[in-house]
Formats: C-alpha cells, sequence, structure tokens
C-alpha cells in the first residue's frame, strides 16, 4: 500500500477523495483548487464532473494531468432532458431563465445513482465524500456505503453564520422584506434585509424542501471545510463551531495554491485574452494605479447600467481593466463603445470581453483596486493580493460579503446599491455614472484615508499567504481533515 505522509512523520495509506461540488464555476473553481490541495498531499481524488463541464475545464484537466497530480476527472452524465431543460443545460450559468432554476436543481439531484454506481467500483474504494453544501443527495450515499462526507462551504464563514442563526432564530418573521434585521447570535451588531440576504435556497415557497434537505444534510455530515482562513473572521469561526457543533476546517484561500502561471490563468475556463498580453499592459503601468472590473460569473449587466460603469471610469481619469460577460455584448452598448469610448480610453483602458484570467490581474503590483460584485471567490481572491475593493452585490451572499468588506475588515468602500438586482425595475439603473467615479476616486485616492485602507489589505494578504504555508492554520487544518476522515475509515 501506498504510504502518505500527512505531516510530520504521520504516515498512512493513501486516502481517496471523492469531491461532489456544486455545478456553478463559484464553486467548481475553488473545488478544484482543493482537489490540487489534496493530491499534492498525495491523495488520489475522484472529481466529479459532467461532459459539459469538463469540456470547459479540459485546459485545467491538462495542467493537473501536466503536474502529474492524482485527480481522476469522473464524467457523470447529467440528466438535463428528464428534468425538461435545454440540451447541455449543465451548469448554473448555462440556465436560460429564473422558472428553471429549480428543475435544474433537481436535475443535480437525480446525479445519486450513477455517482453511487462509480463509487461502489470505484478502485482503491473511497475514503470519504467531501460534498458541496448543495449536493445535499450525497448524504443517503454517503450512508448507504457508510462513507465519511464532510461538507464544502464555498461562501464565507460570516455569510454561512449569518444564513444560519437568520432561519434558526426565524429573524425574518413577520418584518417587511426591506426593513432592517439584525443578525441574531454575532459578535458584533449587523444589520441586512430579508431581500438583500434570504439564505440559502430561497428562491421561494416551493424551494423549502430543498433548504430543508440542505441543513439536515449538514446536521449529519462528519465535518465542515471551509474556504476562508482563521485569521480572516476568528470570532465568526469560533461562534460558528459553536453553533454547528462538529469540527470545522477553514482551508483556504484554496485560489493560492495556483503557483505558476499557467495555473493562475487556467482557472475556471480559457481566458479570453492572452494572459501574457494583459501582463505586458499592466508592466506599463503605474504600481497600485489600475481600477479592475469584472463581475464573476453569473451577474448580468444590462447596457444601460455598463455604459454607466463605462462612463464613470471614463471620468476618473485612471488607468482600468474592465471585464463585461459576451452574453451582455448587444448592439446598444456596442454602438456607445464605438462612438468614442475606445478611442477617448486608449493607452488608459482595457476591455476585456468573456473570461479574463482574474488572479493572474488581481495579483499584479499595478492594480490598486478592484470593482467587485461581492462573489466570496473573488472578494478571497482580491484579498490574497492586497488589493482593496468597491463592492457592488447583486444576490446570493454577496450583500453579507459587502458588509464583511466594508463594515468588518474595512478595505471597501461600497458603491451604495440597496437591492438586489432581480428588484430593480425595467429602465432602472442602480448606480449612476457619477457613482461609479465617486467610488472609484475614493477607492484609489492618495489621501490618509485610502493609504489606511491599502494598509490593513496588505496586511490581511500577508496573513492569506501564511495560512496556506507549511505551519500556517489552513495547511494545518488540511491536515487535521484528513486526519480525522482517516481514523473514521
Ligand atoms: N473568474 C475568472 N474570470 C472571469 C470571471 C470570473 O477567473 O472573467 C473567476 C473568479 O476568479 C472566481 C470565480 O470565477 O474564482 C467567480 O466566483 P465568485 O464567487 O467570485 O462569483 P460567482 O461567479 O460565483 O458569482
Amino acid at each position: 500500500m501506498k504510504q502518505l505522509i500527512i505531516s510530520n512523520g504521520f504516515k498512512a495509506h493513501k486516502p481517496h477523495f471523492v469531491i461532489v461540488p456544486l455545478l456553478a464555476q463559484g464553486h467548481t473553481i475553488p473545488a478544484v483548487d482543493m482537489a490540487r490541495l489534496l493530491a499534492a498531499r498525495g491523495a488520489l481524488v475522484s472529481f466529479i464532473t459532467t461532459p459539459v463541464n469538463a469540456a470547459r475545464i479540459r485546459p485545467v484537466i491538462d495542467q493537473t494531468e501536466a503536474e502529474g497530480l492524482s485527480i481522476r476527472f469522473v464524467e457523470l452524465n447529467f440528466p438535463w432532458a428528464e428534468m425538461g431543460l435545454p440540451e447541455g443545460c449543465e451548469n448554473v450559468d448555462l440556465v436560460p431563465s429564473k422558472e428553471l432554476f429549480k428543475p435544474f436543481f433537481s436535475a443535480i439531484s437525480l446525479l445519486r445513482e450513477p455517482l453511487e454506481l462509480y463509487l461502489r467500483k470505484a478502485e482503491p474504494s473511497p475514503t470519504c465524500i467531501i460534498s458541496d453544501y448543495c449536493n445535499f443527495f450525497t448524504a443517503e450515499v454517503a450512508q448507504d456505503l457508510s462513507l465519511p462526507r464532510v461538507i464544502f462551504h464555498g461562501p464565507s464563514c460570516f455569510f454561512i453564520l449569518c444564513a444560519y442563526n437568520v432561519c434558526k432564530y426565524d429573524a425574518y418573521e413577520g418584518v417587511d422584506e426591506f426593513e432592517p434585521v439584525v443578525v441574531p447570535n454575532l459578535p458584533q451588531k449587523i444589520e441586512t434585509t430579508k431581500a438583500q440576504s434570504p439564505g440559502w435556497f430561497a428562491g421561494g415557497p416551493d424551494w423549502a424542501d430543498l433548504r430543508d434537505k440542505a441543513l439536515e444534510a449538514e446536521a449529519s455530515a462528519d465535518g465542515i471545510v471551509i474556504n476562508t482562513f482563521y485569521e480572516l473572521e476568528p470570532e465568526i469561526i469560533e461562534y460558528y463551531k459553536k453553533t454547528i457543533g462538529k469540527p470545522v476546517w477553514p482551508i483556504g484561500p484554496l485560489s493560492l495554491c495556483n503557483r505558476d502561471l499557467t495555473s493562475k490563468a487556467t482557472r475556471g475556463k480559457k481566458s479570453s485574452i492572452d494572459e501574457h498580453q494583459v501582463l505586458s499592459w499592466l508592466d506599463s503601468m503605474e504600481p497600485k494605479s489600475v481600477l479592475y472590473a469584472n463581475f464573476g460569473s453569473l451577474v448580468r449587466t444590462k447596457a444601460s447600467q455598463l455604459i454607466e460603469i463605462g462612463c464613470g471610469l471614463e471620468a476618473s481619469n485612471l488607468p482600468f481593466i474592465w471585464v463585461i460577460k459576451e452574453v451582455d455584448r448587444c448592439p446598444e452598448l456596442d454602438e456607445w463603445m464605438s462612438e468614442g469610448f475606445e478611442e477617448r480610453t486608449k493607452g488608459r483602458g482595457l476591455t476585456i470581453t468573456g473570461w479574463a484570467p482574474q488572479i493572474v490581474i488581481l495579483s499584479h503590483p499595478s492594480v490598486g483596486g478592484f470593482m467587485t460584485h461581492c462573489g466570496w471567490n473573488s472578494t478571497l481572491e482580491s484579498i490574497c493580493a492586497g488589493v482593496p475593493m468597491i463592492t457592488w452585490p447583486h444576490f446570493a451572499d454577496q450583500f453579507l460579503n459587502e458588509k464583511l468588506i466594508v463594515e468588518v475588515l474595512k478595505i471597501g468602500i461600497s458603491v451604495g446599491i440597496k437591492v438586489p438586482y432581480y428588484y430593480i425595475k425595467e429602465g432602472e439603473v442602480p448606480a449612476k455614472r457619477e457613482e461609479v467615479e465617486r467610488a472609484v476616486a475614493s477607492l484609489m485616492d492618495k489621501g490618509e484615508e485610502g493609504e489606511r485602507r491599502r494598509e490593513r489589505a496588505a496586511v490581511l494578504a500577508e496573513k492569506a499567504q501564511k495560512a496556506m504555508e507549511e505551519g500556517g492554520a489552513s495547511h494545518e487544518n488540511l491536515t487535521l481533515m484528513i486526519e480525522h476522515v482517516m481514523r473514521s475509515e
């Protein structure tokens, strides 16, 4: 039997982890990072995916193969037809309408059978399932096969604890959805509204069954890994451990496992721009002078809002990299861009349509600010790079992440969005060009306040790096998790 060295002197046989990520970029990307980390420790990893998703992450698959990491990408056929989904609808970002989200989650649950079949035949037999919180169907699979099961929480511990507490204490009961509510049982006073932070599986009353199943699956899990690091949110993590009453291992920031340029540039999917081209553009800019704007993988932005963002960036007179999704390009936007925007910002503005090599950009010394939708991965990636943020939440965990960034960590400023994007009426623009310009100017300001914000961000970046190094808290926590599940085998 092959030997695995987990920590100083501790040897065991090679464990086999089976990672079952949620099929959404913001969940799959850190799950791949986790697979890389486990494989680097000598474990075998089966990474569950589907044909469409495997095709997307082909560059990542090739890269992990080239590095000789023991990761098997296992493709299970996704039952889109059974649930009336369009052909190939295998990722949250491919779901064409709001009404199809529930069928999409029901289709995910149908992966239970093929997953169990794979696990029964897998050689060597699996040691442990690490399942995304949303994939509650893995609870029954683990029970049937008597396997330990660990939950992977993609969002911040801050969000997880807040969502758990508002649900446990019925904090929104009888309160108007736009009225501020103090989140119960937190180490400090944090207010939110039901509209901003409805919690997990909050698509409406018919989602309650999914929410309950996820809570049950969490309650019966052997432990929880979170993509965060202890020193970022120590009190919150302690409160969460007490609340949940089971082992909690913060093992992030997971993105830091990508050390060389190729692994940084292939994260998620193939970039729409060559990473060397972006790097040489950034090399030509002054340190900390560039504002980077990108709203992650799911947020959709209307042309009217994109035009306001563009005008705000132009008025700031600062260098910028602006990422616009392919699906958001439309004749109205194209016309406005070609009517002089590109010409007027030539030399100081780089617009990328499609997918950007985000961590390559954020970790370049010329980047001084990030306008973000506050997705947790983007937030953590900014923290790792010591880059302060302009916060522009849209939905899900993003409003609470904004609170963490602005009110708790004090490393960002808000553009001023108060309600999720699905409350925005036709013709309304959530943030006007003046607000964008104001936010960019205050974030990039060289005065005392801006300096202090940058210093706080730099301190956190150093702590993040240390957490992932040998002897660091997250490194140790991964060891503890591996040892824990191997003892339960
Ligand atoms: N991302 C990227 N390039 C892009 C857009 C997104 O590499 O152009 C990555 C980003 O680095 C992050 C993930 O996609 O790791 C997005 O996750 P996040 O939690 O920030 O937001 P979500 O997409 O889930 O809303």
